[in-house]
């Protein structure tokens, strides 16, 4: 049976779907789902990751993680951890880069976040040598100082959509309509949970919430601000979202979200004020919102490629520029994506970020 035909089957029995559950089975499902059945990454899958554009990524985000654990008097042991590490490239990157970084490999435990089966079996054999340990959730991370990153993790988490319907909010659903998957409205209702949306959005507004980037987030937070370390969380959003940004990608093309569940990849963008603000009330200090490409040029970016390109043929140096050009300019990922810092309060922030 087909993934679209088991939703059927489930929305005939119990009712519409909210678009988390619908997110979440598409994603991951055990044995239809998204993630857990392929590699989504790269030319021939869905989409391309910043990891996976270039090594200059990873390493810089590495030696940003280091130099936090240099400044916060390089606590031993601590975990160093990647939530989704997709084909575990971006970890690759890191650990070189910091090979260099006196104590920190003997000080760092692996571990790594990440749901797909699929994926895990890629990152075991990108990371041989390493003994990396999984995890299923972030609530089985160690009490322990935390060096921390997410590079297109928090998109893929289930969001709930909700349109403003006077003081109430009708959820967004996922349906039937002569017998195939539709979107629908469900009745209006309060939601304490929406309660500071009233402020900034206008009746027939559109606001959507992730309450599982809101547990994971409080679970980081509260690491951090007990035992140190820092976190980076890398996306595409903004400070504060509003309306829709459910999408689909099939094939690195825009794709009907509803078409074919399990077979294309789902997303939304991440509400990064709502992450700030529940890291703050679990009393961890955050950074400004910064985009991708000022985060990567400050941490040295340019110079980094000007390194790279020494010694190499025109068409090496070509596609190390091009990548650089992806990463960094405001056309292309630079501004798109942005990086959120976590930090204890009394350390400095991150490199590359203001407090
Ligand atoms: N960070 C990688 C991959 C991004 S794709 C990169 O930048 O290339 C999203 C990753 O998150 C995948 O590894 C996927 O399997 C994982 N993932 C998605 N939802 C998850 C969840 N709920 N729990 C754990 N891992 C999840």
């Amino acid at each position: 049976m087909s993934l679209r035909a088991l939703l059927i089957e489930r929305i005939l029995q119990d009712g519409p779907l909210s678009l988390a559950d619908y997110m979440a089975e598409c994603l991951l499902h055990p044995v239809h789902g998204y993630y857990t059945t392929r590699d989504p990454l790269g030319a021939a899958g869905d989409f391309t990751t910043a990891p996976e554009i270039s090594q200059m990524f990873g390493e810089l985000i590495g030696l940003a993680l280091a130099q936090a654990w240099l400044d916060q008097g390089r606590p031993a042991p601590f975990t160093l951890v990647e939530l989704g590490p997709g084909r575990g490239t971006l970890m690759a990157d890191l650990l070189r880069a910091t090979r260099a970084v006196p104590g920190f490999h003997d000080a760092a435990r692996i571990a790594l976040v990440e749901a797909s089966p699929a994926l895990r079996k890629m990152q075991a054999e990108t990371l041989t040598g390493h003994a990396p340990s999984w995890l299923d959730r972030v609530d089985d991370l160690p009490n322990q100082p935390l060096l921390l990153v997410a590079n297109e993790f928090f998109d893929a988490l289930p969001i709930r959509q909700f349109i403003r319907d006077g003081d109430l909010w009708r959820e967004r659903l996922v349906g039937l309509e002569n017998g195939k998957l539709d979107f629908g409205l469900g009745a209006a209702t309060p939601q304490a949970a929406l309660d500071h949306r009233l402020a900034d959005t206008r009746d027939g507004d559109l606001v959507e919430l992730c309450a599982p980037a809101q547990t994971v987030t409080t679970e980081l937070a509260r690491r951090i601000a007990a035992h140190g370390g820092a976190g980076l969380i890398v996306d595409y959003g903004d400070w504060r979202s509003l309306g829709d940004t459910f999408q689909a990608l099939h094939r690195h093309e825009m794709a009907d979200p509803l078409a074919s569940p399990g077979k294309a990849d789902l997303t939304a963008h991440v509400d990064f004020e709502a992450l700030a603000l529940t890291a703050k009330n679990a009393g961890c200090a955050h950074t400004k919102l910064t985009p991708q490409g000022i985060f990567l040029e400050r941490l040295g970016i340019t110079a980094r490629a000007q390194a790279l390109v020494r010694g190499r043929t025109d068409k090496e140096a070509e596609s190390i520029i091009h990548a650089h050009r992806r990463l960094t300019h405001p056309e292309e990922m630079g501004n798109l994506f942005k990086v959120l810092g976590l930090f204890p309060a009394p350390a400095p922030p991150p490199p590359g970020l203001e407090p």
